[in-house]
Formats: structure tokens, sequence, C-alpha cells
């Protein structure tokens, strides 16, 4: 039943963090693509986005959320967002030409985060351990953050003459300082954080707007309190609500966090100081609650308790979150009921779900069900009303278990785990030549892909498609000269949906949208059962390609960790218990693959990295199942058979401990964007399985010449035995268009036959 907040005024309420920008059928993507093609006006644009944030009002009025959030919304992101509100966006960006030209401001907001001729974009990097990323402002000592902008202002306006009274949502100023980074022309050792009270000077005055145009509170946002980093800096966050706090033209204050628990130390100094509200996550880590009792309660601090899990699928165990709130009512004297964090990290409507089996449904909830389950929470704390939610599971998944997956996971001894140290190199060849897997993604495929879809294509012909594509990319491969091939992948739309479309226990979704970054979605499989692996998923594709060749062609996985890194997954038993799971699969898959005379298999980790947690003292515990789930996954062979993995970044510091521990024969990363820094690291460690450092960047489509990766590969037999040295590019070639690709890798090819000759 809706529930207007003029019916009655109940003493807990209920908010929402944030709500999906994308609209509900990606109309933001389609918008924005249209205005960068030039084919849609400023104007245009602009309304298509107000129409998606009256909706997202009205949806969360509907649902019965008491308090509405704005400023939620962003063309591309929130972070971005920030830094132009605050002008602080690096020179190389010309400022508009003529104030107030819509055009001109749309053209410099979407440079800074595209690029534009002779201007780079910001760097993008992961918004904390989610999936979506956000823009790293640049900035140095001469940087002067002053309020240029009015987006919160002007959305809060355009809300209110709606009928939304609305509760403005910014970064907060730790969160963004701390995720920005110091410009290259910044002195050595300098840190954005010097700039802090510079910009809540900036701050100080964009409060004093919201309150002038009568907005009752403002949400800023630290999600950086939940991090290691976040968590030793108490002493900025006293300084930031002192500040903040004493202005006296100001609406009310929520400081929101979420991602963890924040601790004992930076919780006292959010109640001791004039703040009236803060929001806590008390579903991720379960150590909110102990962080309340520690401080004995907020007193008359607001608090703001994330029960309902915002950036997972699973439905509320409501008799579960009453009890939670029930506890919480005794360690605060006002209470806000919310979800853990922004709802912009799960899809929008499960009714736009039509395939779904029922029990599974039953176990869902996105953001629109979410809204409703916090705010029916609100209900059922302030006016007792009956949960007419109760039925359903209880939160986590729907619980489908397979004895078999179980009975097999434990017959398996230690050895499952382990293979042969002594098993020695995995070719006789110094400096041997491959590529990560993926060949261009050509507009044919895509379309036979998509004729298939939608029935247009019958099996037959789109698997004859697939067959003559391999034939084009082995024949390309053996002319170029690469020594260990790869198939192209062209039967996979996603390196994580292909797999999950065949294995046991996960469903993919329609319409489950999800933004990543800008106007790119993607649409995240939900891993809900045991898993296993009814039948093979690769073999035909990998021994088509091998028929086609006397060269060794590679096969192709993706491992646990990165099933369920970009996956929902359930959380009615530990992620390692999943990965474990997913590990077990796939080691029957390596084996078919490896019966079938494939010699060399690659499980792509890409995602290794992503999954750490946020804090220190987990990530020995997070390392130790990750590892588990890839050794499972690949010790089944034998020792002749060549184990890759390959994973997508460089800042190896963090895990290579944990990359050692995977026991691969080959490792392949990202090296050419830090200029190969990490051979050096690994010629210092005695690293001694064999490692392909990429060579060059595939992100971007220029073509690098012989002599700039024939320096790469020389700095890198510096360091590390030529024997163990593999060559290859540093990630997948979809991306790319096959003109640039093969350039590139004739280049590669050639740049090794000059560097082993001087062997
Ligand atoms: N094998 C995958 C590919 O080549 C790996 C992609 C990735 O690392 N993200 O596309
Ligand atoms: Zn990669």
């Amino acid at each position: 039943m809706p529930h207007t907040p003029e019916a009655s005024r109940p003493s807990v309420r209920s908010t929402v963090h944030g709500y999906p920008r994308i609209g509900p059928n990606r109309e933001l993507k389609r918008a924005c693509e249209s205005y960068w093609r030039g084919e849609t006006a400023a104007e245009e644009l602009d309304g298509i986005a107000a129409g998606l944030r009256l909706g997202v009002y009205a949806q969360l009025r509907e649902a019965g959320v008491d308090d509405i959030p704005s400023n939620t919304f962003s063309y591309y992101d929130h972070v971005l967002d920030t830094a132009v509100l605050f002008d602080l966006v690096p020179s190389r960006f010309a400022s508009p030409a003529a104030a107030g030209d819509r055009d001109e401001e749309l053209r410099r907001y979407f440079a800074l985060a595209r690029g534009e001729q002779g201007a780079p974009p910001l760097e993008m990097t992961k918004w904390f351990d989610t999936n979506y990323h956000y823009l790293v402002p640049e900035l140095s000592p001469s940087t002067r953050p002053r309020l240029v902008g009015d987006k919160p202002l002007a959305e809060f306006r355009e809300a209110a003459e709606a009928g939304f009274p609305t509760r403005p949502v910014l970064v907060g100023p730790l969160t963004f300082l701390l995720l920005a980074k110091a410009a290259e022309d910044a002195p050595e050792g300098w840190r954005p954080v010097e700039l802090l009270d510079q910009l809540l000077d900036a701050y100080a005055q964009l409060l004093a707007g919201l309150s002038a145009a009568g907005a009752a509170e403002v949400q800023l946002d630290e999600p950086i309190l939940a991090t290691d980093e976040g968590r030793a800096a108490v002493g900025l966050l006293e300084r930031v609500c002192r500040r903040l706090g004493s202005l006296t033209e100001r609406p009310s204050l929520l400081v929101s966090t979420y991602f963890g628990s924040i601790g004992a130390p930076a919780l006292r100094v959010l109640k001791d100081s004039p703040v009236e509200a803060v929001g806590l996550d008390l579903v991720t880590d379960g150590e909110g609650v102990d962080d309340l009792v520690k401080v004995s309660g907020l007193g008359g601090t607001r608090l703001v308790a994330g029960v309902v899990e915002g950036r997972n699928v699973w439905r509320t165990d409501v008799p579960a979150a009453v009890a939670t709130l029930g506890t919480l009512l005794a360690l605060t004297d006002e209470l806000t009921v919310s979800t853990s964090c922004s709802l912009l990290h799960v899809p929008i409507d499960l009714d736009a779900e039509t395939s779904l089996a029922p029990e599974l449904r039953e176990a869902l909830a996105f953001a629109k069900q979410k809204a409703y389950e916090t705010a029916l929470l609100g209900r059922v704390l302030s006016d007792g009303a009956e949960a007419e939610y109760a039925a359903g599971g209880a939160g986590g998944g729907p619980g489908f278990t397979d004895a078999r997956v179980r009975a097999r996971l434990d017959a398996l001894g230690p050895d499952a785990y382990e293979r042969p140290q002594d098993r020695g190199a995995p070719t006789d060849t110094p400096l041997t030549t491959t590529t990560i897997g993926s060949f261009p993604q050509t507009a044919e495929l895509r379309r036979a892909r998509a004729a298939r879809r939608r029935g247009a294509l019958a099996e037959d012909a789109y698997k004859q498609i697939l067959r003559e594509e391999i034939d084009r990319v082995v024949a390309l491969q053996e002319e170029i000269g690469l020594d260990v091939l790869v198939h192209g992948e062209p039967e996979r739309n996603d390196m994580v949906q292909y797999f999950a479309e065949q294995l046991e226990g996960y469903a993919t979704t329609e319409n489950g949208w999800v933004q990543s970054y800008g106007s790119r979605c993607v649409r995240p499989p939900i891993l809900f059962g045991d898993v296993s692996r009814p039948e093979p998923m690769t073999v035909e594709w990998i021994t088509y390609a091998q028929s086609r060749t006397d060269k060794p062609v590679k096969g192709m996985l993706t491992g646990p960790v990165t099933m369920l890194a970009w996956s929902f997954v359930r959380t009615d038993q530990p992620l390692g218990d999943t990965a474990r799971q997913v590990g077990l699969a796939l080691r029957d898959e390596v084996a078919d693959l490896e019966r079938a005379g494939i010699r060399h298999i690659q499980v792509d980790e890409a995602a290794l990295r992503e999954l750490l947690p946020l804090r220190e003292e987990r990530r020995a515990a997070y390392l130790d199942w990750a590892v588990n789930s890839f050794r499972l996954a690949t010790s089944g062979v034998s020792p002749s058979t060549t184990i890759h993995t390959h994973m997508c970044y460089s800042e190896f510091g963090l895990i290579v401990g944990g990359i050692e521990a995977l026991d691969a024969d080959v490792t392949s990363v990202e090296a050419a964007r830090s200029r190969m820094e990490l051979v050096e690291d690994l010629g210092r460690r005695g690293y001694k399985r064999g490692i392909g450092p990429g060579v060059y960047d595939i992100h971007s489509p220029r073509v690098p010449s012989v002599e700039e990766i024939e320096g790469s590969l020389r700095l890198a037999v510096a360091h590390i035995d030529a024997g163990s040295l593999w060559v290859n590019p540093d990630c997948g070639l979809k991306t790319r268009g096959y003109a640039e690709a093969e350039q590139a890798l004739r280049n590669m090819v050639e740049a090794a036959r000059r560097v082993r000759a001087d062997l």
C-alpha cells in the first residue's frame, strides 16, 4: 500500500542512499551516446535526464520511502560532477568558451571523461570494491577549489518544483580528496588532502546555498571511512565535522558511510560532532552494530541504519532485519531505516524479468523492490504494521543445494589442490609468443549473435560462422608467426556470462543492467545455487581450432574468482565455498580439454585484484580461498600440460604472494602502462614460473613500433631468465579493430625475434 509522508509521521523513517540513474531501459546510455554522435541536441539530452530524475523520485515515493535523495543523478560519474562543481579541472581542458553555453559545458564535461584532441581523459578506476568506475580528480598545490557549479542546487529545486522535497547527496570532502591523485606537476610527496581547508570553504558556500533554497538536510557520502586509509584519518574527519557543523546557515548534516564498518574511533568522532545524523552499513562485515555498542550508542545523533543490502540482489530477511532494528532502537534516540549503500549497484526492476524461475524470483529484490523493503521496515518499526512481505526466503539466495556437488567436494583430499613442484619449464623456446585470448569482435560476429538470439539464425548456420572466424584467426596467427595460438573467443558475448549461461546454479537476466562507467552498463549473472557443469563448455571450439593447425592452441577459461567478482553471488554460504564449487566445475572442463589433446590451458583471473578486501586484515583469508579455488580448477592436469593465467593490472605489490601461490606455469599481466616495472620486482623475488608481462597496451588503438617493444623486452630479459619470459599483449584484443591488432602483433613477433637472436 503506498504510504505518503503527509498521511502520518512515523517515528522511524525510511530512506535510500541513492538510486540507479541509467533509466529503466538504459535511456541515459542511449541519450548520451546519441549526443556524442551529434544526433541529439543538448536541450533534448537535458530533457531526457530531467525525466529520468523525476521518474526516480516518483518511484521512491510510490514505494513509500519517506526521505528521498537528490543529486544522485549523473551524466557520467558523481566524482567527476564533484570535481566540476568545485572547479577542480586540470588546465588541459579548456574552459567553456562562453558562460552559459550548454554545448560548451557538456563538451568539457564529457572531455574530462572521454578525452578530446590533445587532452587525454582523467584516469578511471574502481569505486572501492564495486564494479562501478569513477574518474580520478587530478589536483596540485596550485589548485583553487571554489564553487562554480550549481548541479546539487538545480536538481534540488527541480525536484521541489515537482513536489518532491529532497535531501541532496554530495560526495564527502574527505572521500573526494583521498580518492583524488596528485597531478604530475605536483611536488613529490604532496597530497591532495592538503587542500582540505580550502575545499571545506567551498562546501560551506554550497551548504549555505542549499539551505537558502530550502534543503532541510544534506547527505555527505564518506565511504572512504570503511577503508584502512579512511579509518586512519579520524583527525581529518573531526576537522570536516567541526568546520561544516559550525556553520550558522546550513541544512542538517547526514554523514553517510558504506561498503563496510568504520570502527569505533571514527564513530565516536561523528557522535561527538555537531553532525545530526550518521549512516552506517550494518550488512557488509557484520561489525557495524559492535561499533555502536562500543561507543555506547549514538545518543541524540540520528542513526541511518543500512540494514537492506544495497549492492546485491537478494531480498531482505524481514524478520531478521526487524530484530536488528529492535536492537538499534536501544542505541539511538532517532532511527531511519536505509539501504547499506546506494542502489546504484543493482539492476532497477525485478518486474522487468520474465524468464526467471519462480523460486529464484521469490528470493530476489532489485532497486525498486529494495526501496519497498526499506519503506516496509520503517512502517513495521513505527506503527507495528504486520510484515506483508514476510513470505519468501531467508535472504542471501534461494538456497538451492546439490548433494552431488557437495559430496564431490567433500571427497577431495589435499592433493586435489597441488601440482608436482618439479614439473619443469613449459617450453624450450625463450620468449615464446602468444596472445591473451580474444581477437577483435567484428560487426559480423555481433550481428550473428544477435540474430541467433532473436531466432533469426539457425544454430548450425551460427556455428558455421564461428568456425569460419576461427579458421581466419588461426591462419592469421600462423602467418604472423605466433608460437602458441588461440581460437579468438568468437563464441563469447562476455567472459563471465558465456560460462554462467552454461553452468548449473547460475541465472542470467534479460534487463538486469548496472552502470559500470559512463554509458557502459553490464548485466551481471546471478549465482544462486550450487554450481556444476552439466556439459563441456569450450571443448568444441578449442578442439576445432586445434584441428586447423600443428601449433599448440591454448584453451581459454574464466577463473572462479572472476566468475564471482562479475556476478551477483549468493550470501547464504561463505564466498570461498561458492568459489570452490566453481573451481570444481572448471576442473571438469580443464580435464576434458586435456583429454581432447589441448596442451596449454589458460584460466583467466582478471578480477583477482578487484575482490581484494578493502581492509588489510581480511586480505590473507581472501587470498587463501581465491588461490584454493584456482588451484582446484587447475591441479588435475598432468605435469606436462601448461597452465596459464592472466590478470589485468600491474599493481602487483599487493598480491604478488597470491599470484605465486596460484602456481600457474605462465602468468600474463598488464605491464606496458607501468613501463615493465614489475619485471624488476619479480627478478628480485626469484620468481621461478613463466611470466608474460604485457609488452604493449591494447586499450589504445596506437600500434607500437618494433623498436618500442624490443626495448621493453630487453628490459625484461635483464631481470628475468629468457626461458621464463613470454611475449604477449597486455590483455585480450576484442575491443580492437583487425587493422591495428594485426600490425601490433606483427611488430611484437618481430621484436621477440630480434631479442632472441641476441641471447
Ligand atoms: N581471455 C580474455 C580475453 O582475451 C581475457 C580478458 C580480460 O582479461 N579481461 O579477452
Ligand atoms: Zn586482461
